[in-house]
């Protein structure tokens, strides 16, 4: 297939990608905007296939079908809670295949006893660096999300002079690859030494840092992505993989921002190691737990009511109940807002797309700017499967792991239900004052139910 063609339809792809990564800035055109991905894809994939520098389409076809078929099967089957582990394994799997894929080039431009210019090191020494790093750093933090080990920061003295050496490790064996190419055994090197570098690295982070990490990730998988792009001469691949690193970076920045954390001290904070306050201390004779029937009553009376979704509400599934509630109040004249925490839940955006699946009207979504100066003026904030995202002790607390983080202010609410299944953490693992607080009231059950008892107590009542 003539260049020229082949480098059209990249262009083509390219204004693809950059189309769906616009649109799924809003939830109104994102799903138009992920099929507008996809068909970038296919083209990108198509022309790829077709090109002539091709070995062997046997080979492909079998990987193709094997990563579609397992890539379908995930899809289906995986929640929607555990889409953080997920994104966390693809990140991984794509650092480790750009590694493999720049080794390989290497390997065979050795074999072919070709010429090394420096640009090809560099992309190839940048590849397997990055790469190695995002493969073990990834699967590290998929077995923490998926609680295959603790999720809380791994800290040890020296910590940091260790990683200093591994960094210093890593950046000697870079240089060697650049400087003797022909040794191929650096570059195998640099990957076993970047895949160390990629554990230190996480082991550090824990408890609510971890979307902040998944994201940085997320974004190094692009990056090395766009270094075997260099490598391999592939203007697609450096076009994708920039995005991908450029996007990673940006949500990384957000997330940080809405953490009121620096980069830096997510990264070397190691916040999440130190010992939480005991729940018994803090909740002992406190908690006031009501039924729906009470709760009924309150709402009858309410004439503002906030809903406050977290984690919970995904595990449940209530969000049609929760839609089926609010329009019960809408009904009698009650104003009704979703207050939504940008890290609500187990992924960035995660509360807006189970409440869009029920329906509930994008305008009754309120960020969190703009629901805590409401939350003074409101009767009933029901708090439904949140735990973290409304914890008062990030702003009292300094040493706690979520210390500074914006939080939704429920508690200044006139009175805040609770709904969860009993008093244990969320993610942070620290216990909630709030749930001990003089105007809070705990309905103690699944999240799905509890909402429907509450349907039935106000259509009773
Ligand atoms: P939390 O994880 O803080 O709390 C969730 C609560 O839901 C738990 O306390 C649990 O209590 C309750 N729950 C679980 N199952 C049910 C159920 N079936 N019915 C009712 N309640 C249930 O959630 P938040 O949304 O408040 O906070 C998100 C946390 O996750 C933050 O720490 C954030 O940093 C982190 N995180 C966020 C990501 C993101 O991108 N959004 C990604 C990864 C982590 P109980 O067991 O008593 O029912």
């Amino acid at each position: 297939m003539p260049s020229a063609v082949i480098n059209f339809a990249y262009l083509l792809a390219s204004v693809l990608f950059i189309f769906a990564l616009k649109g799924m800035s809003h939830p109104r055109t994102a799903v138009r905007a992920n099929l507008v991905g996809a068909l970038g894809m296919f083209i990108a994939v198509l022309v790829t296939v077709l090109d002539r520098r091709i070995v062997s389409y046997e080979i492909i076809l079998a990987g193709l079908i094997a990563g579609s078929g397992i890539g379908a099967v995930l899809a289906l089957k995986i929640r929607m809670t555990a889409m953080p582990q997920m994104v966390a394994l693809l990140n991984g799997f794509g650092g480790a295949a750009s590694a493999l894929v720049a080794g390989a080039a290497l390997g065979e431009t050795i074999h072919a006893g070709g010429a090394f210019d420096l640009q090809f090191t560099i992309a190839t020494a940048l590849s397997g660096l990055i790469g190695g790093v995002t493969f073990l750093g990834s699967l590290v933090a998929f077995a923490k999300l998926q609680e295959l080990i603790g999720g809380a920061a791994v800290v040890f003295p020296g910590r940091h002079a260790v990683n200093v050496i591994c960094l210093l490790l890593n950046i000697s064996l870079c240089v060697l690859v650049v400087v003797q190419p022909e040794q191929l055994l650096w570059y195998w090197l640099l990957l076993g030494a970047s895949c160390v570098l990629g554990v230190l690295a996480t082991i550090g982070i824990g408890g609510a840092d971890m979307p902040v990490v998944i994201s940085l990730l997320n974004s190094y998988s692009g990056l090395a992505a766009c270094a075997t792009g260099f490598v391999l001469q592939n203007n697609m691949l450096i076009i994708a993989g920039s995005l991908v690193g450029a996007s990673g970076i940006i949500l990384t920045e957000i997330m940080c921002r809405a953490m009121n954390r620096s980069l830096a001290n997510v990264l070397f904070g190691g916040f999440g190691a130190q010992a939480a306050a005991k729940g018994e201390d803090v909740y002992k004779g406190k908690v006031k737990a009501a039924s729906s029937e009470e709760i009924a009553m309150l709402l009858e009376d309410a004439q503002r009511v906030a809903f406050v979704p977290g984690y919970g509400m995904a595990v449940s599934q209530a969000q049609h109940a929760v839609r089926t509630l609010a329009g019960l109040l809408e009904e009698r004249g009650t104003e009704v807002f979703f207050a939504i925490h940008p890290v609500a839940g187990r992924m960035p955006g995660h509360m807006n797309v189970l409440l869009a699946e029920a329906d509930v009207p994008y305008e009754a979504l309120k960020e969190m700017e703009q629901a805590n100066p409401l939350f003074p003026q409101t009767d009933v904030s029901i708090v439904i499967g949140a735990n973290d995202v409304v914890n008062p002790l990030a702003r009292t607390d300094p040493k706690s792991p979520i210390a500074g983080m914006p939080i939704l202010d429920v508690d200044k609410s006139r009175t805040v239900v609770v709904i969860k299944r009993s008093l244990s953490p969320g993610f942070a693992g620290i216990p909630n004052p709030l749930f001990a607080a003089d105007n809070t009231l705990m309905f103690f059950s699944d999240g799905q139910k509890a909402v429907n008892d509450i349907i039935a107590a106000l259509r009773e009542g």
